[in-house]
């Protein structure tokens, strides 16, 4: 039987009982088109590659992480709708009680 835990609260989920969520997240550097490459078609995520390609020999996973990560989590529902509301784990003023409502 496949045994998942929430990535955020580390809690069990059991799919039989309750929903699980999966979050893909995918971060990569925003390359600015190379000044003698000016075509308007140009191909950022083909350059991801290029770099990518050559990082491999390199072998060096700090670098390429850099350039592009890709990153997969399972949530529970609590912690989905958590992250729905706050993606980018800004701190949640009213959670501290700032709340002007
Ligand atoms: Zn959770």
């Amino acid at each position: 039987m496949l045994h998942f835990t929430c990535d955020c609260c580390k809690r069990p989920i059991n799919p039989e009982q309750e929903l699980r969520y999966v979050v893909r997240v995918e971060v990569y550097a925003a390359l600015d088109p190379m000044q003698e490459e000016t075509d308007d078609e140009h191909d950022h995520l083909q350059e991801i590659q290029d770099i990518l390609d050559r990082l491999d020999d390199a072998d060096d996973d700090r670098i390429s992480d850099e350039v592009y990560q890709q990153k997969r989590y399972d949530l529970c529902s609590n912690c989905r709708s958590a992250y729905v509301k706050n993606p980018l784990g800004r701190v949640a003023l009213h959670e501290l009680g700032f709340s002007q409502n």
